[in-house]
């Protein structure tokens, strides 16, 4: 049985039997690592601050055969501006979500651990949060090796374009001689498509303060979300609910 020791965010956990929880954590050496929190549900249980949604904290955990089991958890950031907010709570659990689906034990774990944790830093004071949604999509998608192509088109290399089309099945936007080649693709406006380069270029702690019309973010999230989708071949429980309440 072995000891180890990782600072992790708390990124999921489902409740079992009657006082435990399975928590999924995301950490820089590992990556997503599923591990049981035992008597955490109890009252006064020493590891409770430490293994809520988002809390950011070092871990001792035990080696199981299935599954790890935390030892010990020292709370170093419990993102409580994020907590006291239902609006920020929905949008960072649909952010954890995302991540949880897209992610495996993955060499680039260091990574994204940095990014998914200055993703909450961010949500703590971001004022547009379906621009965020969006930001975070992008990136994302790009620090997993999966940027859609929109700096030209996808199938010529064109990049002088008076309209594009944005295909998901193409990774990218398309020219008006190649637009047929992907009948599901959607016409995308210069200035919804100049926003995206913007993401894709541009530090993310710059983007907090990017503001653009709702027309644009309507195009954006409408392009966004079929390129997600179609990345992850499922939709996220979490994105239904933002859509229930209307916040997206
Ligand atoms: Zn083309």
């Amino acid at each position: 049985m072995g000891l180890y020791t990782t600072e992790a965010v708390v990124v999921g956990y489902r409740d079992l039997g009657e006082a435990d929880r399975i928590l999924t954590l995301f950490s820089p050496e590992k990556g997503k690592i599923h591990a049981v929190a035992r008597g955490v549900r109890r009252p006064r249980s020493p590891l409770m601050a430490g293994t809520q949604l988002f809390s950011y904290s070092k871990f001792l955990l035990v080696e199981g055969k299935n599954l790890d089991s935390v030892s010990q958890c020292e709370l170093k950031e419990s993102f409580f501006k994020i907590r006291e907010d239902l609006d920020r709570m929905a949008y960072g659990a649909y952010f954890a979500e995302l991540l949880r689906l897209s992610t495996r034990e993955c060499d680039k774990s260091e990574e994204v651990f940095r990014f998914f944790l200055k993703t909450l830093f961010l949500l703590e004071v971001w004022e547009d949060l379906p621009l965020m949604a969006r930001a975070f999509e992008l990136k994302l998608m790009a620090l997993l090796g999966f940027a859609p192509q929109v700096f030209c088109c996808v199938n010529c290399g064109e990049k002088r374009m008076e309209n594009a089309w944005f295909g998901s099945l193409s990774g990218g936007i398309l020219c008006e001689k190649c637009k047929d080649r992907d009948e599901k693709a959607i016409k995308i406006s210069k200035e919804t498509l100049a926003v995206m380069r913007h993401i894709l270029k541009k530090r993310y702690e710059e983007l907090a303060k990017l503001q653009v019309n709702s027309q644009i973010k309507g195009e954006l999230k409408k392009v966004n979300l079929d390129f997600v989708l179609h990345q992850l071949e499922r939709k996220p429980r979490t994105l239904r609910f933002l859509e229930d309440i209307s916040l997206l």
